[in-house]
């Protein structure tokens, strides 16, 4: 069973277990799939065995840290 990384929305509290190789070192961007919340994951909470029942809708590698942000920042206000 592959390490896994237990991850809360800081939005609605709604709990995910992570595959832990599908983040990234310096940081993942997670979009909460209960309310749509998107936030920057860079550290390591808890790992877990627990098996992957729940996933973001959307992982994000590869971006432009400032420029994630600022799409994030976007997005949300175009979602409010
Ligand atoms: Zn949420």
């Amino acid at each position: 069973m592959p390490a896994t990384m237990m991850i809360s929305c800081p939005s609605c509290s709604t709990r995910y277990d992570l595959p832990a190789q599908r983040l990234a070192a310096d940081g993942t961007v997670i979009k909460c799939a209960s309310c749509g919340y998107s936030w920057l994951e860079s550290r390591a909470i808890e790992i877990t065995s627990v098996n992957p029942q729940q996933l973001p809708a959307v992982i994000d590698h590869d971006y432009e840290p400032d420029h994630e942000v600022r799409r994030l920042v976007e997005a949300n206000r175009e979602a409010q």
